[in-house]
Formats: C-alpha cells, structure tokens, sequence
C-alpha cells in the first residue's frame, strides 16, 4: 500500500517532452480553427452586435447553464446533455486544476485530494452516462428523424466516450498498481481497480500504454473542436444572448453597409447549429416534401464560409478583414446563393416553429428571409409568381387587384364610421387585404363588425384609403418596398388621426405591432417621410374579443352545441405568444366543447399559406394544408375554429378537398361569436 496522498504528477510516464509537443501541436490546430471562425464573426461585426446586453444576459447565462431549451419536447435528449456539459465541465476544470498543482501552485494533497478525486470520479460518470444517452437517442431511439453523418456525428460520440472510458481504466490500472491510501474516494476508479487487483505488475505494464490512448483522445478532442459541431460549445452560447436580440428590419441602407453576406449574429449561428434536426422534424415545408430542409440550409450557409475562408486565408486567419475582402466574400455569398440556395428560402412559410424548437436559438427563418432579399436585390433566382406579386403590390397597393380598384362593395353594407371621410373614433378597424377582398374574409369582417357595434367598440374604417400593411414585402424580402408602404401607411395614420389599431389578420398585426416600430426610428434617422407620426397601438381582434368578454360587453343568446378546434395562427401564436386569449373566448360560449388538436399552441402545424406562399406553386404533390386538415379531420370535431385570413382560405379549401365540407366547418373566432350572440343565426 503506497502511503501517498497526494496527486502524483506524470505517475509511471516516461516522454514527458513528447506529451508537451502533442499538446502544443493540438492547441496550435486548435487555434488556427479557431481564428478562423473569428474571422469570419469578425468580418460581420456590425448592426446587431451585443447591443442590450443587461436585458438580454441573465436569460442566456440560464440557457446555457441549465439547458432550458433543450428539454423542450425532449427531456431525454435535455438530460443526455447536461451529463455530458457539466461532466465535462467538471473534467476539464479538474484538468486545469492539475495543471497549475503541477506546475504552479501544489495544493492537491490530503483531504482536499481525496474530495478532488471523488468529484472528478462522479463527473466522469455523468460523463459516460451521457454521451451513451446520446449515442442511444441518435442511433436507436432516432429522435426528431434525426440523420447522422458517416464522420462526424459517430466521431465526437466515440471521441468522448473514449476519453470518459480511457480516463477511468487508465486511473484503475493506476489504482491497481499503487494500491493508494484512500482510494475509495474514487469509487468507480477504485471499482475498475478490482479488475486487475490480482496482478499489480501487470496493470503497472498496461498503464502507460492506455495513459497514451487517453491523452490521444483527449488531445484529438481538443484538435478537432473548432473543425466540427463541437464548436457550438463556444458559438451556441453566443447565438442563445444575440438570437434574443430580433432580427429587426435591416434598412436598405443599412443593408449596403453591411460587410457582405449576412449580419454578424447569423454568422455566429451558423457555427451554433448542433446538427440535432429539430428544426426539420417541425418544418411543414419539410413534412410537405418541399425542398427545404432548415437544418440543411444552415449548415449549407456554414459550409459556405469555412470554404470561402479556407481557400484565400488558410495560411494568414490573423489578417485583418478589409474592404476588398468582403466584397469578394459577397460575391461569393451570391454565387452561393444562386448555385446552392436557390429554391429553399422561397419555400419558407415564416411558420417560426424552426426558431421556437431550436436549443439554441438558430433562426432559419430569418436565414431564409436574408436569402429572399439577396435574390430580390440583385433582381435573379426569384419565382416568377413572387415576382408578379411584388409588381402588383408595388404597384396597386394590394396583392389581388391589377386593375387597382378593390372590392369595396361589401363595406358599403356596414354601417360603421370612416375615418378617411371625417368621421372620428377611438379605434381604426384595420380590414386587410384578404378581408377586403376574398369572400370567406369578407364574412369575418362583416361577423367582427357586428359584434364590435353590439359591444358598444367606437371604431372606424379607412375605406378605399386602406393600403397593404406591407407584410408580403417584408416577408418575401423585398425591404425596399416594405419601407415605402411603411412611409405611407404612418403618413395615412397621422392625416387620418389613427393611432389604434384593431386587426383580423395576424399578419397586420405582426408588421404593424413588431416591425413597424422597429423600422421607424431608422427612418427617421435616415430622414424618412415618418417625421410626426402616431406610435401605434396594435391590437388583435381574438384578443379584444377577450377583453370584451372579461368586461362583461359579449352577450351570448345561443348555444352552438359544438365540439370545437382551435387552430393556432403562427402569427399569433408562436410570433406572438397569443394563445390562451382565444381559447377563454371560445370556452366561454355556451355549449362549445373546446378540444385540442395533437399538435397545438407553440407545437401547432402552419396551415401553408404564411410569408407569401399563398403565391407560390410548389412541386410536390403534398400540401402543407392538407397535412393539418387531416389532423383536424382525425380530431373528429364539428367546427374548427381559427383567427387568421390565411389559415381560413387554406384551410377551407384543405377540408373540403379531404372531403370533409359537409362534416367539419371552418370559421373565424368572431364569426363563431357573433353567431353565439345573434338570435337569428347560428354556426
Ligand atoms: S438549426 Fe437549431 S434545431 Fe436546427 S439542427 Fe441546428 S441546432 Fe438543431
Ligand atoms: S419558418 Fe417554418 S417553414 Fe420556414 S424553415 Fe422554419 S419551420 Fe420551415
């Protein structure tokens, strides 16, 4: 029994100068990898670095630490990684710790010893437990359809289980060997011991040979870090603090400022994405058959840069980023573009279930959204129909009428005040583009009008002065346009005296709630034509049909005797967190029976029609509508409910071609109210 209770630095090693050289060769890889990812960050350092940074932090310091979001529809998953984090986290703090014992200041001896070892004896298990947790989600358990590569996903799985399983063989065999006072305090060292207690000398042979293999591993570990997924360790930290900070709209100007490509905290999350393909499993585009994949477009536009930088700066990652390097890099972020991401961006539904589900904070949709407006401004790669749309747009106001007269007809019907002709109002009842036009919308607008009237609501409407919100623009990335309708819609508001805002479309309210306000200030920076213009109160019509109810203005005189859906609008719910305000209206009428469908709230499936798809062919024979009417046709409801224009036209269709009409009926919150409140009819 050897009496030391001490940490016994190189114990049985010979080549001590041999370690040191491989160390020092795998943190010079290291390194090299390293600077390069930060030349690539750095050369999109602009815009939307840390900015906010107290507001933003302790959220993603919580992220990070407790690994919120993983968990996330993924408690197996979320454990696998915190055992690996803080396992790891744990050994390599032990490590730097025996580091400066070694060569600075001793203090790992005695009691402080003993508990040091018991510490790094337990993270090492935690460690294992993890990485086999992991290894059985990918390849067993096949989480979120998860595909693997043929090198790196196994690589890193065997490169930790093999530093966690060499760690605790080469500590027994040292165990064994020694025979320690106190090691007991390593438990699991100590029980591995027990395999070659009955030959010390032959364990003392072993152990410099599998001490080799173990600082293989872990020196390759550390080598291989910034040249594969591993590096999210760094970079996901950084995109969970600045994928807080929204996207925004990035001014025109602003856009030709940038350094080429995409904006700083893109970049960093292109290195953040940790392959686990949670983003695709959710993806209604991907679930469609339609050629978007968000993970394959994120690792795409990662690829894309290590090559760029890899062929000019391999040998100079220090040089500095001048001008005529991004240009060049834009060009090649074009070419990119063109050759290899020309079709997915366009297949994006904006949906944001991509963004909700990811673990660290990655936004495809906003990658998909940069792409569009790529193509847009240099005038290529755009579908022919998006094309048209945007014409149309720019040109009438509106996406539907070339002829540019609307179909106002139908308003002349209501008897409800126009602000544009004089009249005044507390609220401007801001109808939309579909309402105004598409014959189920028109029915929404007509039911929403009636029942704001009975409930005593002071509103108006803006008539044929009512222009586009702007949200196709925005959408489809075409910001040049998006600023001019935002000039001229705040120009409407302040001559019409309009500063609330009731919408029926979720769209509306998302550009004018979220995007207007952003954008407005660099306009007038910019010394835009928004000088003196109201700031806007923008409210959703589900959720001042709730505020009625709970001040006791909603009268209901039927019960509808229904067993009911709710379709959560993505921009409603996901963008904007409006989930429970529809639900209590609708549990309040009497006799509805509120059921949910299998996938709802933040987990609800798109309806297919979001970020201007209602415009796009596409050329798979699924449809995104049709996937959710199934869902709501296997529900076995009578009425499924929904709170948004896009989401009724889609999904009336989706039902009807199931064959489904006559069974399940498609209607809007309020006209699902105002059926509840008038006598005459019912839903
Ligand atoms: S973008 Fe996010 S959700 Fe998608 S694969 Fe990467 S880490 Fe996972
Ligand atoms: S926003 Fe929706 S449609 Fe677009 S990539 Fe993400 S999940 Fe797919």
């Amino acid at each position: 029994m050897n009496n030391t209770i001490e940490r016994v630095e190189f114990w049985n090693i010979g080549a001590h100068v041999l370690f040191y050289v491989l160390a020092i060769v795998s943190v010079l890889i290291f390194l090299f990898g390293l600077l390069r990812i930060v030349r690539i960050w750095r050369s999109s350092w602009g815009e939307r670095r840390a900015k906010r940074f107290p507001k933003f932090a302790p959220r993603a310091l919580a992220d990070v630490l407790l690994g919120r979001r993983i968990y996330r529809r993924d408690v197996f998953g979320g454990l696998a990684h915190f055992f690996i984090m803080w396992g790891f986290g744990f050994l390599f703090l032990g490590t730097a710790a025996e580091t400066i014992n070694d060569h600075f200041v001793w203090f790992l001896s005695g009691a402080t010893w003993f508990v040091f070892s018991f510490i790094l004896d337990v993270a090492g298990a935690f460690f294992i437990v993890g990485t086999l947790m992991a290894a059985f989600r990918r390849y067993v358990l096949k989480k979120h359809n998860i595909h693997s590569s043929m090198i790196e996903d196994p690589g890193v799985l065997i490169l930790l289980f093999g530093i966690g399983l060499t760690g605790y063989f080469t500590e027994g065999l040292r165990l064994a060997a020694m025979g320690l006072v106190g090691k007991e305090w390593a438990p699991i060292g100590d029980a591995v011991a027990g395999l070659f207690s009955g030959s010390p000398a032959g364990a003392q042979a072993a152990h410099p040979y599998l001490w080799w293999v173990h600082i293989a591993f872990a020196l390759g570990f550390i080598a291989y870090i910034p040249y594969s997924k591993l590096f999210h360790m760094f970079a996901a930290p950084a995109n969970l603090y600045l994928g807080q900070v929204p996207a925004g709209a990035l001014t025109v100007e602003e856009r030709e400022n940038l350094k080429g490509g995409h904006d700083f905290s893109q970049m960093v999350s292109f290195d953040a994405c940790t392959r686990c393909n949670r983003c695709e499993f959710v993806c209604p585009s991907y679930a469609a058959q339609e050629p978007l994949s968000p993970r394959e477009m994120v690792l795409a536009f990662k690829r894309h840069y290590r090559r760029a930088f890899a062929i000019e700066r391999i040998w100079r990652p220090w040089k500095r980023v001048d001008a005529s390097d991004a240009a060049k890099r834009a060009e090649k972020a074009a070419a990119f573009e063109e050759a290899v991401a020309r079709d997915e961006p366009w297949y994006c539904t904006t949906c944001n279930a991509c963004v909700d589900v990811c673990p660290v904070r990655v936004s495809p949709l906003d990658i998909a959204r940069e792409a569009r407006t790529s193509f847009v401004n240099r005038g290529k790669g755009v579908p022919k129909a998006t094309r048209d749309l945007l014409q149309t747009l720019g040109k009438y106001n509106n996406p539907w009428e070339p002829g540019g007269a609307r179909h106002f007809a139908w308003q002349k019907e209501l008897e409800v005040k126009n602000l544009a002709l004089g009249d005044e109002a507390e609220w401007c009842y801001f109808v939309g583009c579909l309402a105004s036009d598409d014959g189920d919308n028109q029915a929404v607008a007509k039911a929403l009008t009636g029942v704001m009237s009975a409930a005593g609501v002071d509103y108006g409407i803006l008539g044929k002065e009512e222009l586009c919100c702007g949200d196709m623009a925005r959408r489809l990335g075409e910001d040049g346009l998006f600023e001019i309708i935002v000039e001229q819609n705040y120009g409407l508001f302040r001559d019409f005296n309009v500063s609330k805002l009731i919408t029926s479309s979720p769209h509306c309210y998302h550009t004018m709630a979220k995007d207007y306000p952003a954008l407005k200030p660099k306009l007038l920076a910019e010394g835009r034509e928004v000088k003196d213009t109201p700031d806007l109160t923008v409210v959703h019509h589900s959720v001042l049909l709730y505020d009625l109810l709970k001040t006791g203005k909603l009268t209901f005189a039927n019960s509808l005797e229904k067993t009911v859906a709710y379709h959560d609008p993505c921009y409603l719910g996901r963008h904007n967190g409006i989930y429970d305000q529809p639900r209590a209206v609708l549990r309040s009428i009497p006799g509805v029976k509120l059921v949910e469908l299998g996938r709802c709230r933040e987990n609800s499936f798109c309806c297919g029609g979001g970020g201007g798809r209602m415009w796009l062919e596409s050329d798979s024979d699924v449809r995104i509508a049709a996937l959710r009417a199934k869902e709501v046709v296997e529900a076995n409801v009578d009425l499924l409910v929904t709170a948004c224009p896009y989401c009724l036209s889609t999904m009336v269709d989706a039902i009807k071609v199931l064959g489904a009409g006559e069974t399940v009926a498609v209607k809007d919150i309020a006209q699902v109210v105002a059926d509840a409140m008038n006598k005459e009819e019912k839903a």
